[in-house]
Order: structure tokens, then C-alpha cells, then sequence
């Protein structure tokens, strides 16, 4: 298990990667590993390492969540475009900890019933319970991508979103979510790539969706929207992150670093035994 985050890193990844105002979506590296010096050799070898000290950090999170009645849980949420690896991401850094303490939650196109609510209704019901890491593909920032893109509302109603969602985060923050934003970057010419290989492979049209290659018209749009998002939601209490995510082993160490830094700032200790440790021996010796 590794404690020690520099090996392979002359800036460490939460640093590397965090939003600052000078931060331009159309400015990003997206075959570049921010703060990462070693190879890929090295950073699966350590996607490894610190997967399995991750899930033991997680471990504690959820058995204080068990017996602390102080709200504390991590929420990473998950923005990109189409293959930007989501997916990859959930089972390759979250598939290193224990489903049970995992909450997951996607989002797609609105249910006829989630249209008759609020935008944050579902995602209110899906925040993660005491203890436990959430994980939100897409989320509730869809409302000022997506919808923003294609007009799916007017302006007036999307505009004070931004600072709608700032309020919510800020109240989930005081109520004890540490959230953790990651904004995922593929390159147009990797996407591509991604894509074609869906096609290629029968084993993979399943993830093939026509409407993606529609999307890619909008990449400019897109990339307004992804501005946008990124100037006007980026908080002290609940900072946005760049991943790149043409090397998917780079984006996997990243966010693996990002949690890890998100569980160590909650400096939890194993919950005190709620019982008389001799008392049990001498029953258990006796039994
Ligand atoms: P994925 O493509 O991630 O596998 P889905 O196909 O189920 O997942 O749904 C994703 C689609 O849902 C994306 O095209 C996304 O833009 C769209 N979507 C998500 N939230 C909203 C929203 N609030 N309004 C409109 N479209 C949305």
C-alpha cells in the first residue's frame, strides 16, 4: 500500500490539475500528464498502489459512516464529452474500493417524470448517505452543457443556474460532502479514434451512439459551455478540475490522487469500539 503520493510527481495531482482563473478549456493538453513526470509504466504500476490505499481510506470513511452520526461523504462528479472515459474511470479508480460503500448515479436524458421537477430534484435524491463515496457520471452541471448548447431552455431560465448550483454545492459542503469535480478532456482526434474503434468492435456497439458523432459538430459550442462552467462554478469549497484523458492511465492515476487527497483532508480515525473490549474477550474465551 502506498502512503507516500510523490513518487512519479514533481507537482502533486491536486495541485497539477485544479481549475485557476487563467484556466482555458481551449488551451488544454489533452495527451499532456500535469504534474506527473514517470512513464505509463510507472503510472499503472502506481494506479495499482494507490488504488489499494485508496480503498482503505475509503474503508474508514464507511465504517465511520456506520457508527458517527456527523455527516461526512466524498462526491466526485463526472463531466466530459462522449468517450472521454467515464466509464473507464469508475471501473478502473472506483472498482478499487468496495461497491457497498460506493453510491453511483448516472445521468441521461431527462425521465417524463424528472421534467415535471426541478433540475437538482434527482440529483438531490441521489447524493451519497453518511459514509459512503458517491460518484456521479454526468450530473446536474448537464443543465448548463447540454441544455446550454441546444437551447433546451432559454437563456434566462439556464443563466441562473450558475449560481444556483454554487448555493447548492456550498449547502452540501457545510452539511459535510467533500465534492470532488472533474472535468474530462479528449482531444477531437482521440475522440475520433474512440469512436471508430466502437465501430470496429462488435463487442463494443453497444456503446456506439449515433447522436455522438452529431455532437461533435457543436465541439465549439461546447467548449463555450465548458468555459463557462468552469469560470462561474469553480469555489473555493468546491474546486473544478482538468483531466486530461487522452492517456486513460494518466486520467485514472489523477483522479485516484484526487480522492485520496479529498478522504486524507477528512483525517479520519477508526471508530472507537462502542463496547468493553475485556468484557468481550473474557465472554468470547468463555463461549
Ligand atoms: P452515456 O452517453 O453517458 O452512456 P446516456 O446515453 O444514458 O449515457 O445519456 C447521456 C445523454 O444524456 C447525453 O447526451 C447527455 O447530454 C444527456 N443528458 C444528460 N442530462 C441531461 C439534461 N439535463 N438535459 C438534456 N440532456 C441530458
Amino acid at each position: 500500500m502506498a502512503k507516500n503520493s510523490s513518487q512519479g510527481w514533481d507537482v502533486p495531482a491536486v495541485e497539477a490539475v485544479r481549475v485557476t482563473p487563467d484556466t482555458r478549456v481551449s488551451g488544454v493538453d489533452t495527451r499532456g500528464t500535469p504534474g506527473f513526470v514517470g512513464d505509463k509504466e510507472l503510472g499503472e504500476k502506481l494506479l495499482e498502489e494507490r488504488g489499494a490505499y485508496l480503498s482503505s481510506l475509503q474503508e474508514k470513511l464507511y465504517a465511520n459512516g456506520r457508527s458517527e452520526h456527523e455527516h461526512r461523504s466524498v462526491l466526485l462528479v463526472l463531466q466530459g464529452m462522449d468517450t472521454a472515459g467515464k466509464g473507464g474511470m469508475v471501473r478502473h479508480v472506483i472498482g478499487h474500493v468496495d461497491p457497498q460503500g460506493v453510491d453511483h448515479a448516472s445521468f441521461g436524458v431527462p425521465t417524463a417524470e424528472e421534467k415535471r421537477h426541478h433540475y437538482l430534484w434527482r440529483i438531490r435524491k441521489a447524493l451519497p448517505r453518511n459514509g459512503q463515496i458517491g460518484v456521479f457520471d454526468r450530473s446536474h452541471y448537464e443543465d448548463v452543457l447540454v441544455v446550454r448548447v441546444h437551447n433546451l431552455v432559454p437563456p434566462a431560465e439556464w443563466e441562473p443556474r450558475y449560481d444556483e448550483i454554487n448555493h447548492f454545492e456550498r449547502e452540501l459542503v457545510d452539511a459535510g460532502t467533500t465534492l470532488v469535480k472533474v472535468a474530462m478532456f479528449v482531444s477531437l482526434d482521440e475522440q475520433k479514434e474512440r469512436l471508430a474503434e466502437r465501430l470496429d468492435r462488435p463487442d463494443k456497439h453497444w456503446k456506439y451512439n449515433p447522436g455522438d458523432v452529431t455532437e461533435r459538430g457543436y465541439w465549439p459550442k461546447y467548449q463555450e459551455a465548458y468555459q463557462a462552467m468552469l469560470d462561474r462554478t469553480s469555489t473555493d469549497y468546491a474546486p473544478w478540475h482538468v483531466v486530461p484523458c487522452d492517456r486513460k492511465w494518466y486520467s485514472r492515476l489523477a483522479v485516484t490522487e484526487l480522492l485520496i487527497d479529498a478522504l486524507e483532508r477528512l483525517d479520519l480515525d477508526w471508530p472507537p469500539a462502542n463496547f468493553d473490549i475485556e468484557v468481550e474477550k473474557a465472554r468470547l474465551a468463555q463461549s
